[in-house]
């Protein structure tokens, strides 16, 4: 009975990812095609053969410079494969529920690499962690978060969550009512890939957030496409209005980065500051 409802469950996750009022089959593995069943056979010895790592970028002030903050990203090299993409084994690790195994253990890697920062003198320096949808839902996330700050003697502003209007979503009541209570905790919360989900603008009100990551597909057009600059000064007008803080994702040019500067958008985060960096041992 229980592994029905975990396979319903797993078919639920995929329709509602998937754009919610559709539904999803649950493909038992073995009908899975064989180059996702060895990745899946590989994701699972992922943490125990230390193959995951976190890597780390900047987010930058688009006139100073200045760091305040950098995003934890995950990476996986597998020893046969090679290095695998996060856009391909997140939702293969979400799809078969590893994807809390390896969130917290994202978290409690970042926590404990802040905490190093902090000890070397890089303090008030923040990290922003990617929550999964399903790490969202998790009844243990919030008192897990308060024990890693705890552990780490973490300030709960300086850690930033990330989170998808897609995830959010699932369940919309349960949704708030987690983010309200890692408010109350005093994490940041952020909307990261902001545009690019199924969300109304009237959920920006419900969701206890207090920033907007313009998701890089806006800022790839820019300076040259009017349409995607007028989406960037409307998002950040927007942002602004509602106070909350705006960066803008991808930015890979001087002219992206001026034309963000000009629309009054200054944090940023992207290859023309740096790539995504791992910290050396
Ligand atoms: P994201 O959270 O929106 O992260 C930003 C992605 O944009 C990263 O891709 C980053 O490497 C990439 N990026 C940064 N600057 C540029 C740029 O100038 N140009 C372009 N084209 N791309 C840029 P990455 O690391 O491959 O991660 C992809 C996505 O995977 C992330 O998007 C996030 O949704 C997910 N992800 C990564 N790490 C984690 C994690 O620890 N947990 C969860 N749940 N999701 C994660
Ligand atoms: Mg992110
Ligand atoms: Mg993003």
């Amino acid at each position: 009975m229980s592994t029905l409802l975990q396979h319903a469950d797993t078919a639920m996750y995929r329709a509602k990812g998937e754009g919610r009022n559709t539904y999803r089959f649950y493909r038992a593995p073995s009908s899975i095609t064989p180059p996702s069943l060895t990745l899946e056979a590989h994701l699972h010895r992922a943490i125990s053969n230390h193959e995951l790592q976190l890597f780390f970028q900047p987010q930058v002030h688009g006139i100073t410079g200045q760091i305040d903050q950098v995003e934890a990203l995950l990476r996986w090299e597998q020893p046969e494969l090679g290095a695998i993409p996060p856009s391909q084994f997140i939702p293969l690790a979400e799809e078969v529920g590893l994807i809390v195994e390896f969130g917290d253990w994202v978290l409690a890697q970042a926590c404990a690499q802040l905490q190093a920062w902090h000890q070397l003198g890089l303090a008030p320096l923040r990290i922003a962690v990617n929550l999964s949808a399903r790490q969202l839902q998790h009844p243990e996330l919030v008192t897990r978060v308060a024990q890693l700050l705890d552990t780490h003697q973490l300030r709960p502003e300086t850690l930033e969550l990330e989170i998808t209007e897609t995830a959010a979503l699932i369940d919309i009541e349960a949704s708030i009512s987690t983010l309200n209570d890692l408010r109350q905790l005093g994490t940041r919360i952020v909307m990261d890939d902001f545009g690019t989900g199924y969300s109304s603008l009237s959920y920006l009100k419900r969701f206890p957030i207090q920033g907007l990551k313009i998701d890089c597909s806006f800022v790839q057009g820019i300076p040259q496409s009017p349409e995607d600059v007028a989406m960037l000064r409307a998002i950040t007008a927007l942002g602004q209005e509602l106070q909350l803080d705006v960066v803008a994702e991808g930015v890979e040019t001087a002219a992206q980065r001026d034309c963000l500067v000009s629309l009054g958008c200054h944090q940023m985060q992207g290859y023309w500051f740096s790539r995504p960096l791992r910290v050396p041992p």
